[in-house]
């Protein structure tokens, strides 16, 4: 039996050795395929990171499909059964790096988007593709300086679709409608280095950290809401001291991170934060680093689309989270648009012998385009 044409497609993006921010050729293959169809192709090299958009019709609404072909480093490929990009299949799952994360989803894209120009091409409104290379490094030159350059001309995505691997035991089983905000402060605590013999003229900024640190790790920022969790705080690193056991430090780093709900906003964490550190009469200095904004699509016709899609394939509605880290879906949302992730099971992402399930594949395929049937026929 030959391969269906997402499973040959998603094989072919597998076989290439695209780690970030490395393509590899991933995206002239898609490009390829999009141009045949009529789209209309941009690359976009900003540094080291190729990404396109491709577009087909210049009506609206604007949908989108938005995704990655750079995958992470395989790890020790002694721990992998089989060649991590020689993509393999054994008992209906297809092993090889990137296979749910994502060049899966990407198969299913295009297969999906043909499917339906055939079917439609006259469709309704546009469609198009906003591919990266580099999701999985440091996402400075990616989606976010694509979406830069859209708004610049004003060309903004109404609806979109993120192919990351969203669901928990099988496909359509979770979308991710929304995503926590992440934001970061690197907060050093000033005192006054001394003998441990002699703390009367030392200022120990360990002590003084501590009652702070107590408060904030204790405070309830928000109770979250429907969608989202209460915002989370938490050290995940502190530095102090000089491996001795008789001097009194004169500085103590803490870094922390907030995961945030739409219930809480950047400017009120900060202030809130500072307020705790002032009533405790510290000395300190305090960067702040946001990581990504909060976003939430809690009604929209697309969010209407992709439940109907999930349902009428799997005869069951998906379960709504906005559970996970960050994803590229914030830097899209930030222009106003409703975003989804739905893609395939996430169990063995950025691990060894990372696979998909076949079968999941071909629904993933069906997924996308009832989607399209379902807004854009
Ligand atoms: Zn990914």
């Amino acid at each position: 039996m030959s391969d269906t044409p997402t499973l040959a497609l998603a094989k072919d993006l597998l076989s290439r050795q695209s780690i970030t921010p490395e393509d590899a050729g991933c995206q002239e293959l898609m490009i390829k395929r999009l141009e045949a169809l009529g789209f209309t192709i941009e690359i976009m090299v900003f540094e080291d990171t190729t990404n396109f958009w491709a577009r087909r019709g210049n009506e609206a609404p604007l949908f989108t499909f938005a995704g990655h072909t750079d995958v992470v480093p395989t790890g020790d490929l002694t721990h992998w059964n089989t060649n991590p990009f020689e993509p393999t299949i054994i008992d209906g799952m297809l092993y090889a790096r990137g296979a749910a994360d994502m060049k899966g989803s990407l198969a299913c894209m295009v297969v999906a988007v043909e499917r339906f120009v055939a079917e439609h091409p006259n469709h309704k409104g546009s469609i198009s593709f906003l591919i990266t290379s580099d999701e999985e490094g440091p996402f400075i030159n990616g989606t976010t300086r694509v979406v830069d350059t859209l708004q610049e001309r004003n060309e903004i995505i109404d609806m979109c679709i993120v192919g990351e691997p969203s669901s928990t035991a099988h496909v359509g089983d979770v979308v991710k409608n929304g995503r926590r905000g992440s934001l970061t402060g690197n907060l050093t605590v000033k005192g006054i280095q001394g003998h441990v013999a002699y703390p009367h003229i030392a200022r120990n900024p360990i002590h003084q950290a501590m009652p702070a640190l107590s408060e904030l790790a204790t405070t309830v920022w928000d109770n979250g809401n429907d969608y989202f969790p209460p915002t989370s705080f938490q050290i995940p690193n502190m530095n102090g001291g000089t491996g001795a056991s008789n001097v009194i430090p004169g500085t103590v780093d803490i870094m922390f991170n907030f995961r945030f709900s739409t219930e809480s906003t950047v400017d009120a964490l900060q202030q809130r934060v500072v307020e705790i550190l002032e009533k405790h009469d510290l000395e300190y200095d305090l960067d702040w680093i946001i990581n990504g904004l909060p976003f939430l699509t809690d009604t929209g016709d697309l969010l209407t689309a992709v439940v109907n899609a999930v349902d009428t394939v799997n005869q069951q509605k998906p379960q709504l989270l906005t559970t996970g880290g960050t994803s590229d879906g914030r830097f899209i949302a930030q222009m106003g648009s409703q975003v989804i992730e739905l893609g395939p099971v996430n169990a063995t992402i950025h691990k060894v012998n990372e696979c998909v399930n076949v079968e999941d594949l071909e629904k993933l395929t069906d997924m996308y385009q009832e989607v399209l049937n379902n807004l854009l026929a």
